[in-house]
């Protein structure tokens, strides 16, 4: 991509020679992130390094095509061999405060975010929406359990382990609690299906379309409450009236809809917990800081996540694959032809997940 909205071409670069500790990947599958989106929207210019031209896509599955020198198992310790099926995290720096000290890579703050890098310049793999992506010698590389099919591990790369990580921000979930998750795009999605897998006493999703609030009810939602027919004073008062006017122990948002989060702020009980993950991108929303002053909330942003919250999310579907379809999200298949059109599907939500399959894996 050079320039932002505008329709993606198809590039060739040369195969970059692989350093010790690297791999070179054939993706095999690739999924399309609301990020992907806000990437290609120019969302990301101001917030995050971006340097273009680039390759979007930072989901996916490879096999493993080349494997650097010294690279024989991967970060579990399960050993790799060419043709393995693998995902890979971020690189991250392991020399910064916030990786040596705080022990969070997801901070770090020389993290590479593949899909914002230079494609121009080597390793120029960058992205993941290609026939090949290089897994740089620190990158969190882990192989793909058996059992578990291409598309499914492809989202747990992003949206899964995003919302392992913001679990974990959120703090514990019980039978005692009553979560709400603004949004029912695919982080909403299985972030009711991991609150619905942990116990939680009542769930209430509130999104659109239709469509979506089915699957959020399929896997666990208590109630629905769309988006398109009501108002936010309207949707705060039902979950009040859903909570006998305490409102949610733990609110997540996952919608990056303006205005959300003053909403949000008025849905959740008195210490309660808000979980910030949509709004990635630029924009100014108005908020009420009382809301969070008088209940005493905690207000919480969680970004991303790394190769720890990638293992555990890959678990997560493989161990829940009977009470969850996790097939409901999986959209249609696009060629690297295509991608601008996988773009616009999952814009317009014709598609909740598309899939981009590379000629080379056809
Ligand atoms: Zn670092
Ligand atoms: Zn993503």
């Amino acid at each position: 991509m050079s320039d932002y909205l505008e329709p993606l071409v198809v590039g060739e670069y040369p195969l970059p020679a692989v350093e010790p500790g690297a791999i070179l990947v054939r993706i095999e599958r690739a999924t399309v992130c609301g990020s992907d989106v806000h990437g290609w929207e120019g969302a990301y210019e101001g917030v995050l390094p971006v340097e273009k031209p680039l390759i979007l896509g930072h989901e996916a599955v490879g096999v493993v095509a080349e494997l650097g020198s010294g690279v024989a198992a991967d970060s579990l310790g399960i050993p790799l061999a060419v043709g393995d099926r693998v995902v890979w995290a971020s690189e991250t720096c392991g020399q910064c405060w916030e990786c040596t000290v705080l022990h969070t890579p997801t901070l770090c703050r020389d993290r590479r975010l593949g899909m914002l890098e230079p494609a121009s310049k080597s390793p120029h793999f960058t992205g993941t929406f290609a026939e090949y992506c290089y897994v740089r010698p620190r990158a969190g590389r882990l192989r793909v359990p058996d059992g578990l099919p291409s598309t499914w591990a492809s989202v747990a790369t992003c949206a899964v382990r995003t919302v392992v990580n913001a679990w974990d921000l959120a703090g514990p979930v019980d039978a005692d609690s009553i979560v709400v998750v603004q949004g029912s795009g695919p982080v909403g999605l299985f972030a009711t299906a991991m609150a619905r897998a942990a116990g939680a006493h009542r769930i209430i999703v509130i999104g659109g379309p239709r469509a979506r609030l089915d699957i959020a009810t399929a896997w666990g939602a208590d109630d629905v409450i769309g988006v398109e027919d009501t108002s936010a004073d309207e949707r705060v008062e039902t979950v009040l009236n859903l909570t006998d006017g305490a409102g949610a122990t733990v609110v997540l948002e996952a919608s990056g809809a303006p205005g959300a989060i003053e909403e949000g702020l008025s849905m959740a009980r008195r210490a309660g917990r808000y979980v910030l993950i949509g709004s990635t991108g630029k924009g100014i929303q108005t908020i009420s800081p009382y809301k969070i002053v008088n209940k005493g909330l905690q207000v919480r942003g969680s970004f991303s996540g790394d190769i720890d919250s990638m293992h555990r999310a890959m678990q997560f579907m493989l161990v829940h694959r009977a009470r969850f379809d996790w097939d409901a999200v999986i959209g249609s298949e696009y060629s690297l032809d295509s991608v601008t059109e996988a773009l616009e599907a999952m814009r317009s939500q014709r598609d909740i997940k598309p899939v981009i399959v590379p000629a080379a894996s056809t």
